[in-house]
């Protein structure tokens, strides 16, 4: 179900995002598809529909995290918290591979994040090589 955003909340949100995923950091001029508008802690678990509450998500990350706030670490197996693009530090969770094709986990809620999201699927791993020389990742 979609939440109603106020105009003024959603041209916000997509403002500080400046056009990528919060999470994989897809380049939504590339994607060529609006992105979604994500809740961080989901409403079914009493998020919020503000700014503090949500973030710019492509829809593969949208969908893959659904009402997730937790996962599993690959390395441990401990549940921990999911990246928050609102508390996290981005470049603290994650970090692109040497070839740029995949999101590789600094951190257990890196690791649990870029499973959980299937940050690193065939498609994706195809396409950032392209964002890269484009200059849309960071
Ligand atoms: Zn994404």
């Amino acid at each position: 179900m979609t939440a109603r955003v106020p105009a003024r909340v959603a041209a916000q949100v997509k403002a500080r995002a400046a056009g990528r995923c919060e999470y994989c950091q897809a380049p939504q001029i590339l994607i060529g598809q609006v992105f979604h508008l994500d809740h961080i802690i989901p409403r079914s678990a009493g998020g919020q529909t503000t700014t503090e509450n949500l973030c710019l998500a492509c829809s593969h990350c949208n969908i893959a995290k659904g009402d997730l706030i937790t996962a599993s670490d690959p390395r441990t197996g401990r549940l921990v918290l999911l990246y928050n693009p609102r508390k996290d530090i981005w470049e603290e969770h994650f970090r692109w591979s040497q070839d740029w094709q995949k999101l590789i986990g600094r951190t257990p809620t890196g690791r649990a994040t870029v499973r959980a999201l299937d940050m690193n699927a065939k498609l994706l791993q195809r396409a950032r090589p392209f964002w890269r020389v484009a200059g849309l990742i960071p």
